[in-house]
């Protein structure tokens, strides 16, 4: 069963911001109104996962750690299951099988909570503890038990670097959860958690981007976007301030960012990139899309119809005259 956990865990856990991607998503599930990460060492040390979510009953904590173990009941079309496909209850399977774990954790009916140990597959211990309402995941020595695969890690502050890229996509698609990213005792992230977007902009790319941003709200055709796009005059080198998102989902798409970037050129800029954060909401079946499960690129079933609106919409909103 250890064995074959590792062997999952290659396909889950690929580094530092896979295990953070996994227990944030967590802890979003569980209703968290805040989540407090703190890594170390980019976290191939350290990391600990704080959440103020329902916590998880005394009597599912070892369930919860085996493999296709899940609380979720998921449709089937749903996007987000399509997205996760394969990592169905497999997060904390493959994250104790590949590391030293210690869970804490404590629903709001319980009196006492539950202090868990389990490394490398192996459980140590199971006992009572004082714990406030939530979740806390401490992650120590990721891979320590598969040293081949330690090798492939990158640097400390490139590791950093994933999960902090990793954090500011998880705030700009949930404004509603507080997030709080602290690496090697400094600060990196901190969002209010209010429900709004644009105060999640603003901590995260500071004042000027904050005061430079129009509104989009636009529907056509079971495709409805809504966001802020950059004014065109501020204009970037690349495309990593091209932020979108389907059904609440980071998302990288090609087509999309080509539509974004062709609506911008008629408004000055030339052979250079926006800023944008976009929410896609997609209703109705005429819309099919297509996800790979690890990879964030996404395919649509009718390119050229998505391409037109998402360029409609964009260019639409940059002639509205400013109020
Ligand atoms: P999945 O998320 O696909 O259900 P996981 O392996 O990620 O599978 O988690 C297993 C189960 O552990 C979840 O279904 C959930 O019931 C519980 N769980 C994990 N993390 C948390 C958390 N932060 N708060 C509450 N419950 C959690
Ligand atoms: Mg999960």
């Amino acid at each position: 069963q250890i064995t074959i956990d590792k062997i999952a865990a290659g396909e889950v856990i690929e580094r530092p911001a896979s295990i953070v991607k996994e227990l944030v998503e967590n802890a979003i599930d569980a209703k968290a109104a805040a989540v407090v990460v703190e890594i170390q060492e980019g976290g191939i040390s350290f990391i600990r996962i704080t959440d103020n979510g329902s916590g998880i009953p005394r009597e599912d904590v070892p369930n919860a750690f085996l493999r296709h173990s899940t609380s979720k009941i998921r449709s089937v079309d749903d996007l987000t299951h399509v997205a996760s496909l394969g990592f169905r209850g497999e997060a904390l399977s493959s994250i104790a099988a590949v590391t030293k774990t210690e869970l804490i954790t404590k629903t709001r009916e319980e009196t006492f909570g539950t202090r868990y140990i389990i490394e490398g597959g192996q459980e140590l211990s199971l006992e009572d503890t004082g714990a406030p309402d939530g979740t806390t995941f401490l992650i120590r020595q990721l891979f320590y038990n598969v040293p081949a695969r330690r090798k492939f890690l990158k640097t400390a502050m490139t590791e950093a670097g994933h999960i902090q890229d990793l954090l500011m996509r998880l705030a700009l698609s949930h404004p509603e959860v507080s997030f709080q990213f602290i690496n090697n005792g400094q600060e990196k992230l901190r969002t209010a958690g209010n429900g709004r977007l644009k105060d999640v902009i603003y901590s995260i790319y500071g004042r000027e981007v904050a005061a430079s941003l129009i509104e989009m709200d636009y529907e056509k055709g079971g495709l409805h976007m809504k966001g802020f796009l950059g004014k065109p005059l501020i204009s970037r080198g690349n495309r990593n301030f091209e932020n979108f998102f389907i059904n609440g989902r980071y998302i990288k798409s090609a087509m999309i960012s080509k539509a974004v970037e062709d609506a911008y050129r008629d408004f000055v800029m030339q052979h250079k990139f926006p800023f944008v954060v976009l929410h896609f909401e997609i209703d109705g079946e005429d819309i099919d899309v297509n996800v790979h499960p690890t990879k964030m690129e996404l395919r649509f079933q009718k390119q050229q119809e998505v391409y037109n609106t998402v360029y409609e919409g964009v260019h639409r909103t940059l002639l509205e005259p400013e109020l």
